[in-house]
């Protein structure tokens, strides 16, 4: 590795591009679309959540996974290759880009990945492919980014539960395949089961009934031999195929127990195998990244052989653990590997000779034998910035609480890099603390929460996450005292930070001070205007402060962030109204009225609003769908009539006749001055 070489790579990096554009300059132009030569292969891309390099294959111990071993007998496996992050959104975030997460930005399960950066699906569709996407999880759905250039993005899993066995989502894959593709195929089959609960199905329960986890690669292993006989025998064409992790599980290496928190070799190290065209069989100890399957299908598709696997060249290769820095303020962490050595930057550096001794156990950051290469990219490497760091704030509870049901929580502070802040590696005592606390905090079971996030604070002083969520269980639960005291804290560990503004914000919203929230919550959302939960009090004040164009206006800005149900759409329609907002009036209750489920009870208000806005074919039909039980009816046979002689209907004197007959208090007044009805 040349001093030149690394320069380049921290250089890239820090513009957050593709770092392979690196090695030879400008990237080279893609194959012209067009339809694709007959040559062209089929690819299946097979991605194993939670899957250990050492617990599928041929290496594996306690387990016999035959349908990844006929493919590696075949194909072309890697021994050394790694997850670019031990998160399943970001690194598959990394497959679908060829980017390093400092590159596409995606950290953290629950973000977004932006539309600016052109995903493999894209590439291959426009190149005349046919593509379809089966996943298991909720944390790759839709909305998150990845379903970009697939046809076909198939992330429904069965209703209440926000996984799918391998089982469900390979029959769904294969009736896919059935269904006679006439063009070559990319097909991306993720696989979940490995992530906990350890449950796998029988046969396997009970013959892995010791290793349960075990149990859950087996199952899903046979799944993939059934899925990989599919592909082979209907997809167009000849075919390749990749199987990959997108990150392992911890099992107790190193004091973690999941995924997410430590850059080890338990949840960085991999399996990554290629079989097809081209492919020579064998195995490779050439150190990879994950990231490099996106520029492997390139070329597998003949659009572009640069950074291909199919022939596997050196790099330095990198990975990120920020989960710890983004939702507990702890050292960020970054890791590199060259050849047999691996490092770790996580406040100090850690250097291991992973060929030498595969479990880390010693320790040789003091030695020279760490290349500097290793060492400035490492060194280079940008930490997230606070604004790159914010939480999701668009989210939502019922997407949060789903992602908790997973084991992933978001959090909503964004931190700041504190140079005593304590290694993640040295915190592994608190990470079962931290999971159970925030699941209970998502699930708002603030009463049990509260004194979990009083012993992490204890543990953890400067832990802001920690100290804005209790402050906020208190203020849910009303202990207003502990709330104040505890808010007081958050202030102390992040002077002017705006999450604790909002938290703030909120806690007064909720009480007797609400007034006392409105100026804060202007503020929170002038810095983010799509943090909803600020978005949603700051509305509901306007409400109470008798200002219902203002807070129609943030309803408004609400329901682009999400989904309003037909209720939420009613109130807006109301206070629209209430504020002599015809069009947006109409157009909520509209809205509300081709909503599906609820009965809609408004047609009055629609009938009379479209009379206001002259559009009278549309009021006649609304007024006519009043029902007479409607308490005030009266009201609608009055505009009824009004309408009818605007249309110069021919029963308009019956109308008015009818009107009269029913009028009550309020219609007979307005009755007597129409002039309309005065002919
Ligand atoms: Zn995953």
């Amino acid at each position: 590795m040349t001093g030149r070489r690394a320069h380049c790579v921290q250089a890239l990096v820090l513009a957050g591009v593709l770092l392979s554009g690196c090695r030879r300059g400008a990237e080279a132009p893609a194959a012209t679309a067009g339809p694709p030569s007959p040559a062209r292969p089929s690819i299946l891309l097979v991605t194993l959540d939670t899957t250990r390099a050492d617990a599928i294959g041929p290496e594996a111990r306690g387990i016999e996974t035959p349908a990844f071993d006929a493919l590696s007998r075949r194909g072309l496996r890697f021994r050394q290759a790694y997850a670019t992050v031990p998160e399943t959104l970001p690194s598959h975030s990394s497959m679908m880009t060829g980017l390093y997460p400092a590159g596409h930005g995606v950290h953290e399960n629950g973000r977004f990945l932006s539309a600016r950066f052109p995903v493999l699906a894209e590439r291959l569709q426009r190149a005349g492919y046919g593509t379809a996407a089966f996943v298991s999880s909720f944390a790759l759905a839709r909305r998150f980014g990845l379903a970009r250039g697939f046809d076909v993005y198939d992330d429904e899993p069965p209703a209440g539960r926000a996984e799918r066995t391998a089982r469900e989502t390979t029959d769904r894959a294969v009736a896919h395949l059935r269904a006679r593709l006439r063009r070559p195929l990319l097909l991306w089959v993720h696989y979940y089961d490995p992530h906990t609960p350890y449950a796998p199905p029988e046969p396997f329960a009970t013959r892995y009934a010791k290793t349960p986890y075990l149990g859950e690669v087996a199952a899903m292993d046979e799944q993939l031999g059934i899925l990989v006989a599919a592909f082979e025998q209907d997809a167009p064409g000849p075919t390749a195929v990749v199987v990959v992790g997108d990150h392992g599980e911890g099992l107790g290496d190193h004091g973690e127990a999941r995924h997410g928190d430590l850059l080890y070799q338990a949840t960085m190290r991999v399996p990554l195998l290629l079989a097809g065209p081209g492919v020579a069989p064998g195995v490779s100890e050439t150190p990879t990244s994950t990231r490099r399957v996106f520029h492997t299908i390139l070329d597998f598709a003949g659009l572009d052989a640069t950074d291909s696997l199919r022939k596997p060249s050196a790099e330095v290769v990198l990975g990120e653990a920020m989960k710890p820095f983004l939702e507990y303020g702890w050292q960020p962490q970054v890791m590199a590997v060259e050849g047999r050595h691996k490092a770790i930057l996580a406040g100090r550096m850690e250097g291991y000779d992973v060929a030498a001794d595969p479990g880390e156990t010693r320790d040789l950051a003091g030695s020279t034998d760490l290349s500097r290469a290793v060492r400035d990219a490492l060194r280079n490497y940008p930490v997230p910035s606070a604004e790159a760091a914010r939480a999701p704030d668009a989210l939502g509870d019922e997407a949060r609480r789903k992602l908790a049901s997973l084991g992933y929580v978001s959090a909503g502070a964004a931190p700041a890099v504190r140079k005593d802040a304590p290694r993640p590696a040295d915190m592994t005592r608190l990470f079962d603390l931290l999971e159970r606390a925030s699941d209970l905090f998502v699930r708002e079971e603030y009463g049990r929460a509260a004194p979990l996030l009083e012993q992490i604070l204890a543990e953890d002083p400067q832990n802001l996450d920690a100290a804005l969520r209790l402050a906020t269980a208190h203020s849910a639960l009303g202990h207003q005292a502990q709330a104040a005291r505890t808010f007081e804290k958050a202030a102390a560990i992040a002077p002017g930070s705006p999450d604790v503004r909002a938290y703030l914000a909120l806690h007064y919203a909720r009480g007797k001070e609400w007034p006392r929230a409105a100026p804060l919550l202007e503020q929170v959302v002038a810095e983010s205007p799509e943090r909803l939960p600020a978005l949603e009090a700051l509305a509901r004040i306007r409400e109470r402060q008798g200002r219902p164009a203002d807070a129609a206006g943030l309803y408004r800005r609400i329901y682009d962030l999400r989904t309003p149900s037909a209720d939420e759409l009613v109130r807006l329609g109301e206070l629209a109204m209430s504020a002599q907002q015809t069009a947006l009036a109409i157009e909520s209750f509209e809205k509300a009225r081709a909503a599906p489920g609820g009965a809609f009870t408004h047609d009055l208000e629609l009938g009379v609003l479209y009379l206001d806005a002259r559009r009278l074919a549309e009021a006649r039909d609304a007024l006519d769908r009043v029902p007479a039980s409607h308490p005030a009816y009266p009201m609608a046979l009055f505009k009824r009539a009004q309408v009818s002689v605007l249309l110069h209907e021919p029963d308009q004197a019956e109308r008015i006749a009818a009107a009269r007959r029913g009028a009550d208090a309020t219609t007979r007044l307005l009755i007597e001055r129409e002039r309309l009805f005065q002919r």
